[in-house]
């Protein structure tokens, strides 16, 4: 664990995306959302930091691994954190009255998720971040898994490009086998052929936990 986080002292030249670990564990899915994230914002010259992780949680290997590409990982909350500078955090929240634009690139130099496993019909778990009393804003108003909200985020605040012109597919349907196909209630970005954007192996963990789900009805 890194001991050595605190605001930005570089005048807000580096984004730095966190994500506050909201639940009891840290699951496979997480798992993978968490190193693409990681990936991503390494590769776009970004920071990724990983918030609220009680020490009694093991860290799986293939995010330890991470850890050399500047990905950080931090007991302490953000609130914790950012107490003296709360003015440079935005929440992203799918309750927010303002949509990010671009703009907002120049206005913030850190972007808040919630480490929530998305769920249908979403419990605004979002809600205990925006207590904190940060700035919010929306992406639209599907629900995104929180790997799509930082890509998409990024993609706004980095590249430039408005929230309407970002090629979206929603709610795909992904077969699980021959006669069975099951449908993700969540907003993706697409790629040129219209498929979702997903972490390496999570069309295989959906598949593989869609199976035991049809197992279990038998
Ligand atoms: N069901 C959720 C809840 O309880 O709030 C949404 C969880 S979503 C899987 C994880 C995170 O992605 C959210 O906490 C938020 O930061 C971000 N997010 C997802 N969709 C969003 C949207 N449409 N607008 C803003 N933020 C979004």
């Amino acid at each position: 664990m890194s001991s050595t986080l605190g605001p930005p002292a570089n005048g807000g030249q580096h984004k730095i995306f966190i994500v506050e670990h909201l639940d009891p564990e840290l699951e496979q899915w997480s798992e993978l959302e968490y190193k693409t994230i990681a990936e991503e914002c390494h590769a776009s010259g970004a920071q990724f930091w990983l918030t609220s992780v009680p020490p009694s949680l093991p860290l799986p290997k293939s995010l330890q691994d991470k850890q050399a590409e500047g990905f950080k990982v931090e007991q302490r909350g953000v609130e914790e954190i950012f107490a003296e500078k709360k003015e440079t955090v935005c929440l992203l929240d799918p309750s927010a009255t303002k949509e990010l634009g671009p703009e907002d690139g120049k206005q913030f130099t850190v972007f808040l998720f919630g480490g929530i496993l998305g769920d249908d019909p979403p419990r605004d778990r979002t809600s205990e971040l925006r207590k904190k009393g940060f700035q919010g804003r929306r992406l639209g108003p599907v629900q995104m898994t929180t790997d799509t909200a930082v890509r998409v985020t990024r993609i706004v605040v980095q590249n430039g490009t408005p929230l309407d012109k970002i090629p979206y597919v929603d709610y795909p349907e992904l077969k699980i086998d021959e006669h069975e196909s099951t449908q993700m209630p969540f907003r993706y970005v697409a790629t040129e052929k219209g498929e979702p954007v997903m972490p390496k192996g999570m069309r295989e963990l959906i598949k593989l936990d869609s199976e035991k789900g049809f197992g279990e009805l038998l």
